[in-house]
């Protein structure tokens, strides 16, 4: 950490100690208007060093929370917005969320200290007076508790805060209305690189998601308590950038793929068209899908849901990525590539719901759900599919080099062809292996929940719950993970 950041850090930690006695409920209408404050800002940094800076502040009627709900006290999510009332010094708001930055610093080009900035939204109630708004960030050298790293004023009243005028482009449709926003969950679906043509594939893409959406718990069970709208500001081109194809499309909001330099990553370049777009509504979350056949997609928590639509894929992926971005969800596998460097830092509990580091088995997160009797960490017989996994490769990498030195010398067809149907052989003979002590575990453990070795990028250390479910694999999500993303749910709606 720099020294720049420690400074006003240790200001605001005292501030913030003068605030430790507010307490019971805050009253909406104490402090709020019914309206939405939209703060557009900029975070910069590397893997040290971390700057905000405020760029836009808009207005809009309506505030899509539940107003009985403005403190979320469920510790989820690599930053808070804290908000506190400068009249009573009374903490007012907040809110859990991550950024792509938290991701980007984990890189290897953050490592070296190339600086990135990325444009970002939050939301929050329309505050009647001044405000302090503070950013909290989980501090690395502090075993990852929240921190304050920002802080600033906002005036209510500012002339400059820019007044929301809907956009001729924009046409919103709604595709499933329970009631007032205050006591719903408002999804808001954006179309990325759907031409004015397209409309229709828009509206069908949007219900056949809606639908895959409500067909999953614990979206099922509580579908009454979500209102879903759509909006399709066109874009001039079909699709969107792919830039280890070489392709570049002029859409909605800028998608690319190969974001942090990882093919299948999806994420939004224009995060100021998309906030403009989804102003068109109230909106708790946003999900934006685009017209393409290409697998991939994102997710992060309580910014945007991103998948393509058309691969054979695209319905995991977006289940995958809502689990991401609405519930704070981990990713629970291990074997994929990422770009990330020691995401989880060794010996910090992670603050993600679903995944677990298991620094104190006597307390583990989800204990309540554990099936009562279940050995702790559960074995599932990785040690046992990877040894198989090693020994497989290193009998198809020999296979392989004796196949080159035979191509080599110009050796016989036949023998080749031999020492090939050898190596195919080996290959399936592993394989199967494999896959029956894979699903020896899963006949064994469907349904339970324990404590598995592997996740969040790592074979060790880290730990998921069930053997086999939707942030590990796809699917459902299981039920720590629904336990979860149902706690966003009734912290949304009423
Ligand atoms: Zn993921």
């Amino acid at each position: 950490m720099s020294k720049k950041r420690i400074f006003p850090a240790v200001l605001i930690l005292a501030f913030l100690h003068s605030l430790l006695f507010s307490q019971g409920s805050v009253r909406f209408e104490d402090y709020f208007i019914d309206a939405t404050m939209r703060v557009d800002y900029f975070q910069t940094g590397d893997a040290e060093e971390l700057s905000f800076s405020i760029d836009q502040v808009y207005h809009r009627d309506v505030w899509a929370g539940n107003p009985e709900n403005l403190i979320d006290d469920m510790n989820s999510g690599m930053y808070y917005i804290k908000v506190y009332s400068l009249a009573d010094n009374r903490l007012i708001y907040s809110r859990g969320f991550a950024t792509i930055f938290g991701e980007y610093r984990t890189t290897d080009p953050a490592g070296k200290g190339i600086k990135k900035t990325f444009q970002q939204t939050l939301l929050l109630p329309y505050p009647k007076d001044a405000v302090l708004l503070v950013i909290e960030g989980r501090d690395k050298n502090h075993h990852h508790i929240l921190c304050p790293i920002f802080s600033t004023k906002i005036e209510p009243e500012d002339v400059n805060i820019i007044q929301y005028k809907p956009d001729p482009r924009d046409n919103v449709f709604t595709i499933l209305e329970n009631g007032h926003p205050h006591d719903n969950v408002d999804l808001v679906f954006i179309a990325e690189g759907y031409t004015a043509e397209k409309k229709d594939k828009f509206l069908e893409d949007v219900n056949r998601m809606t639908g895959v959406l409500f067909n999953s718990e614990p979206f099922k069970t509580h579908k009454q308590r979500f209102n879903v709208r759509c909006v399709l500001r066109p874009s001039a081109d079909s699709g969107v950038d792919q830039p280890t194809k070489g392709i570049f499309k002029n859409s909605a909001v800028s998608a690319a793929f190969n974001a942090l330099d990882l093919p299948r990553y999806l994420l939004i370049d224009d995060n100021k068209s998309l906030r403009d777009i989804a102003f068109s509504v109230p909106y708790d979350a946003v999900i934006v899908i685009a017209d393409c056949e290409r697998y991939g997609g994102g997710g992060i928590y309580n910014d945007y849901t991103m998948t393509t639509v058309d691969n054979e894929r695209s319905e995991d992926v977006f289940m995958h990525e809502f689990g991401h971005a609405f519930g704070n969800l981990a990713d629970e596998y291990f074997t994929s590539t990422v770009s990330y460097n020691e995401f989880y830092p060794p010996g910090i509990e992670p603050h993600e719901p679903n995944i677990t580091a298991l620094l104190d088995p006597e307390s583990i997160k989800w204990a309540h759900l554990l099936t009562p009797g279940i050995e702790i960490p559960t074995p599932w017989g990785q040690d046992e599919m990877e040894n198989l996994r090693i020994e497989r490769n290193a009998k198809i990498a020999d296979l392989k080099k004796q196949i080159e030195v035979l191509k080599k010398e110009q050796a016989d067809s036949e023998e080749i062809k031999i020492l090939e149907a050898k190596m195919k052989e080996t290959w399936e003979f592993y394989s199967n292996q494999i896959k029956k002590i894979g699903k020896k575990y899963l006949d064994l453990y469907k349904g339970k929940i324990g404590v598995f070795e592997g996740a969040g990028y790592s074979p060790k250390g880290l730990y998921r719950s069930e053997v086999h479910v939707g942030m590990f694999y796809q699917g459902e999500y299981g039920k720590v993970s629904e336990e979860a993303v149902l706690k966003q749910i009734m912290h949304l709606s009423r």
